[in-house]
């Protein structure tokens, strides 16, 4: 087995984008900014602040920017400016080579998932707040890229997005919306949230498919593919980064490998969805439907973490290729979902028997909601509410996650 990492050379040139409005509010970001720059010059990490001025100034600068000059694109904020800067490179003519900027996440923002997540799987114990900061700027500072999977996602009129962390439907969607009006409170907003949220429980409808992961698809058919020497050889050159990713083709032989027999998602930039048909067809005979239709959450996770405090797909690493696909069904008691989210801060959730909690690893999914109203979230962001479904990109982008 190879090196599953690869470094950035140095120095290194990052571009930190900070959002002023992520977490607490506006200003509470002033003393964390230095101290991550000081961290990052001491490091010796040339880098260039950008404070984003709106939603979609990310993505929209990101989408037009010289990526030449960047070793990688660094979010200080919560998980949201990371979707808009992910989005933002999907949607480039030349998305193949710029989905393969390493990105970094500093947690700057309430909702800190992929922040708790890298430093989870560091190995370290759970930290918070400032120390996830420290953790996570540590971590940054010592530029090991590995691969990260996307998924992508498609809702019934809105353009095709991507996603690196959660698609969420019922209850998570819920408190992840209406725990906004807490956001002064930092990530304990989500706390709060589910236990407002627990007050007023109720079943959502629904057909929930997915196509589940083979038993033999296990990690050998997708080896890790960032075979390379260590950090210690590399040619000081910013190319040599770049130059790695196109030295493997393993990328293009996946492609090959999942040629479009029923593919009919063709969308004018990013990789081609093999697995799914129009959303108005009927599902592949290797789909399986969940037989429930009233469910109490729906929870698809490509992250380990859901907050910083939620260990809710503790077995997820960044590019196991894996949708873990979670739901809870409807008859589950106010005490026994409170339990769940009690026994998932250690990631115990699964191990608690709970009758109405259900896991399963999947490459698709289909949800088809058939309350007339609801919230979806992809990555705690809102979506478009209706039918959609999903499809795993393994490996498709690049993360720092020391
Ligand atoms: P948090 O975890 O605190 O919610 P996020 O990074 O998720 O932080 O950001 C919240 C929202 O703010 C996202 O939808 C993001 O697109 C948006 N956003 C980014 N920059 C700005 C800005 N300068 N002003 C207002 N909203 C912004
Ligand atoms: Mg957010």
């Amino acid at each position: 087995d190879g090196v599953m990492m690869s470094a950035l050379s140095r120095p290194s040139r990052m571009m930190l984008l900070v959002n002023p409005q992520s977490g607490k509010g506006p200003g509470a970001h002033g003393s964390t900014t230095t101290t991550i720059q000081h961290m990052l010059n001491e490091a010796g990490v040339t880098h260039t602040l950008v404070i984003t001025e709106r939603q979609n100034h990310a993505r929209e600068l990101v989408k037009e920017a010289d990526l030449s000059q960047w070793d990688a694109l660094v979010i200080m904020s919560g998980d949201g400016l990371l979707y808009e800067v992910i989005n933002g490179l999907l949607d480039r003519p030349d998305w193949e080579e710029a989905v393969r900027t390493p990105l970094g996440i500093l947690p700057g923002g309430s909702g800190n998932a992929l922040a708790a997540s890298i430093h989870h799987y560091s190995g370290a114990p759970p930290v918070f707040s400032e120390e996830l900061l420290l953790s996570c700027g540590f971590l940054l500072c010592q530029r090991l890229v590995t691969r990260m999977d996307l998924v992508s996602v498609h809702l019934s009129s809105s353009p095709r997005l991507f996603s690196f962390l959660s698609l969420a439907w019922g209850f998570v969607a819920d408190v992840d919306i209406e725990s906004e009006k807490y956001r002064h409170t930092g990530a304990a907003r989500f706390t709060i949230g589910t236990l407002v949220r627990l007050a007023s429980l109720r079943v959502y409808r629904g057909t929930l498919s997915y196509l589940p992961v083979a038993e033999d698809d296990g990690e050998e058919d997708n080896p890790p593919l960032h075979h390379q020497a260590p950090p210690s050889r590399e040619p000081p050159c910013q190319n040599s980064f770049h130059n790695s990713c196109h030295s493997n083709n393993s990328l293009k032989v996946r492609k090959a490998e999942s040629t479009p027999s029923r593919s009919t998602t063709k969308a004018p930039s990013g990789p081609l969805d093999s697995l799914l048909l129009p959303l108005d067809q009927p599902l592949p005979g290797d789909w399986v439907v969940v037989p429930e239709e009233d469910f109490v959450l729906v929870l698809a996770m490509y992250q380990s973490n859901l907050a910083e405090d939620l260990l809710a797909s503790p077995d997820s690493t960044p590019d196991d290729g894996f949708i873990h696909l979670f739901y809870v069904t409807g008859g589950i008691s106010r005490a026994a979902l409170l339990k769940l989210f009690l026994a998932m801060e250690k990631g115990l959730h699964l191990a608690s028997s709970c009758q109405h909690l259900v896991h399963a690893k999947v490459r698709a999914l289909r949800l088809e909601p058939s309350s007339p109203k609801g919230v979806i979230t992809v990555d705690g962001e809102v979506v478009e509410y209706g039918p959609l479904q999903a499809e795993v990109h393994r490996g498709l982008a690049r993360l720092i996650t020391g």
